[in-house]
């Protein structure tokens, strides 16, 4: 996916600035930057939960121009090349872990229950939650609800999986089970975004990096560029110093 000039405002103020990007297919993109730099609006413009004032997005077959009204039928075709998984989950409470998984392949995909249920089983076992299968959300740890969350997500069969930092809510040894839920997808290389401010993390799984700051794309490219001691700019200097 592509991203071309990108502007975003909210209230009159810019949050997104002129962002041109390549977030490329089946490899493992991380985005970071300061609290308040963009990160959210512009993972969250990918899905078009943020609609840009302007700029170009290109998504496989899918081209959109921000500056023109987004049909229907667009955003749909957005919203089923791309998955979002949430800080906080956002599971069903009313749900049990297996009819959030297939939820959305029966009701939207329209595809045939005992196949999806199966599918979704085969997921849970993936995420290392078979178990779970018949318990509802309430009765998770947020590291395995954030498990779910990421079956519900490869359910649907997104090109694109957007996860918007899924693992700040955790505490570490909780951390480390979605995380590694989230290595071995890019090791089978699932197009990822990430938004995380776990820079060992970042620093183990990008194939990219993407250092946003102020609504600017400071730096774009090789995660060992980005972590070099002798290639840093002093603003990625003074990022990495204050986050680890
Ligand atoms: P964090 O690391 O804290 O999550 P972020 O990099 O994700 O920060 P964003 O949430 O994208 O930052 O916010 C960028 C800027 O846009 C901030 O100044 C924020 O206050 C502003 N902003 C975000 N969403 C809205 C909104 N719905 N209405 C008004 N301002 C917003
Ligand atoms: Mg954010």
């Amino acid at each position: 996916m592509q991203l071309q000039g990108l502007n975003k405002s909210f209230d009159g103020q810019q949050v997104l600035k002129d962002i041109t990007l390549e977030l490329p297919e089946k490899k493992t993109t991380v985005i970071v930057g300061p609290s308040g730099s963009g990160k959210s609006t512009l993972l969250r413009s990918l899905n078009l939960l943020e609609r840009p004032e302007s700029g170009h997005y290109e998504l496989s077959s899918l081209a959109i121009d921000f500056s023109h009204e987004i049909s229907t039928k667009q955003l749909l075709n957005v919203r089923k090349k791309t998955g979002m998984v949430f800080q906080d989950y956002n599971l069903f409470p009313h749900k049990t872990v297996i009819q959030n998984v297939t939820e959305g392949p029966i009701q939207v995909l329209k595809k045939n229950k005992k196949e999806v249920h199966k599918e979704g089983l085969a997921l849970l076992d993936k995420v290392g939650l078979a178990a779970k299968a018949d318990a509802y959300p309430e009765q998770l740890s947020g590291g395995q609800s954030q498990r779910v969350a990421i079956a519900r997500s490869l359910a649907m069969h997104p090109e694109y999986i957007l996860l918007d930092e899924p693992t700040s809510a955790l505490d570490p040894e909780l951390e480390a089970e979605v995380l590694h839920v989230l290595a071995e997808l890019a090791q089978e290389r699932q197009s990822l975004v990430i938004v995380t401010h776990n820079l060992f993390f970042a620093r183990q799984i990008a194939d990219k990096i993407i250092f946003i700051e102020d609504g600017q794309v400071i730096f774009d490219g090789d995660p060992q560029d980005f972590f070099d001691e002798n290639q840093k700019s002093s603003r990625i200097s003074r990022f990495i110093s204050a986050m680890t």
